[in-house]
């Protein structure tokens, strides 16, 4: 028998890549901010038309890159954010498998513009399905752009199966919520369709809180704040009677990093016991700090699903320290009628 087994071209590895990690405008938006995250931005623009579908573009002023670094961020499995296999257990960065620009490239059309500091000259690539279509200098702020047109063009299967302005523009803002509200300190801006959405200046984690939620957000938070040697929680659950109907208001971040973990949110759950009405659910913003190397953040494609060391002991750590601080609020109120 003849051998049949070939190594798939690049682009077309790129493509199946690229299936995992970009299923929708939404996963590209969420890409290319953490891009900028990592890249040490204080201030990200993020400008969407047509719900992505026309154009995501994502401008930052972060640590920018060479022309060598530009070319080679479209390579797959090219980073500058881990080198060797035990950094996998100690991350700092939300990105560290070197394939989303590889894989957006692949399948849209991609203008990244980007200049470090210090340098006289900035680098504009344009790429295509994967293929370079021009490489010049330029002159640019510091910083990166990158733009993502067209989202799976080269896909119409994909393309066709993109659900509706209103649902996609759904998922970016979701997305972009979740970024924002993971990173207080760096101011962030939406626009769609040449409308600002979103100006979030850079605050506190309250002060962020509310200025995505709403000014109404303000008195329904009750703080959360306790220190081990395993983890530090911070943030804010609402009060029970602020509690709703709909699964809405629940963000846990780990290191800074959105997850989703519905052992976590049992513990939240079960700390609310008593003071929920049935079928109403609790909104909570919680950050947990936890050393890098006691998680295991390679498990999920999209990053959202952690594995963590201690986890029992977190789930109790968490379940004490919200049951104590809605009971402190809770007694506060009979306090203030002896006046
Ligand atoms: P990863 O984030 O997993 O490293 P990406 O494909 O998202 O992989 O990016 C590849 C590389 O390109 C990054 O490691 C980084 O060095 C560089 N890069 C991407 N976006 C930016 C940006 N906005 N600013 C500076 N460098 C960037
Ligand atoms: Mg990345």
């Amino acid at each position: 028998m003849s051998d049949i087994i070939q190594l798939l071209p690049d682009h077309v590895a790129n493509q199946i890549a690229a299936g995992e990690v970009v299923q929708r405008p939404a996963s590209v938006v969420k890409e290319l901010l953490e891009n900028a995250i990592d890249a040490g931005a204080t201030n990200i623009k993020l400008l969407i038309k047509d719900a992505g579908k026309t154009l995501i573009q994502v401008i930052d002023d972060g640590k920018g890159m060479s022309t060598t670094d530009a070319r080679m961020s479209f390579e797959r499995h090219a980073t500058s954010k881990i080198q060797k296999a035990e950094d996998l257990f100690n991350l700092n960065t939300k990105g560290f498998r070197g394939e989303a620009l590889a894989s957006i490239a692949a399948i849209a059309h991609v203008e990244l513009k980007t200049k470090p500091k210090g340098e006289e000259l900035g680098t504009c690539i344009k790429i295509e399905g994967s293929k370079i279509i021009s490489q010049d200098f330029i002159s640019t702020g510091e910083g990166t752009s990158l733009a993502v047109k067209n989202l799976f063009y080269n896909i119409p299967a994909r393309r066709n199966f993109l659900k509706s302005d209103t649902v996609e523009t759904r998922h970016i803002i979701d997305e972009f919520q979740r970024v924002a509200l993971a990173h207080s300190s760096i101011s962030f801006l939406l626009h769609h369709n040449n409308n600002e959405v979103y100006h979030l200046k850079s605050g506190n984690l309250r002060q962020r809180i509310v200025a995505v939620f709403g000014t109404k957000m303000n008195e329904k938070l009750v703080p959360i704040d306790e220190k081990t040697d395993i983890v530090a929680i911070e943030g804010f659950v609402a009060k029970p009677e602020f509690s709703k109907r709909k699964r809405g208001e629940q963000f846990f971040f780990v290191n800074n990093r959105f997850i989703k973990s519905s052992y976590l949110n049992h513990a939240v759950v079960s700390a609310f016991d008593g003071l929920l009405e049935q079928g109403s659910h609790p909104s909570y913003f919680l950050y947990l700090q936890v050393p890098a190397n006691t998680i295991d953040i390679n498990i999920h494609p999209t990053k959202t699903e952690i594995k963590f060391d201690n986890e029992k002991a977190l789930y109790a750590m968490l379940r004490a320290t919200v049951k104590h601080s809605l009971g402190q609020y809770n007694v506060a109120p009979v306090l203030d009628f002896n006046r």
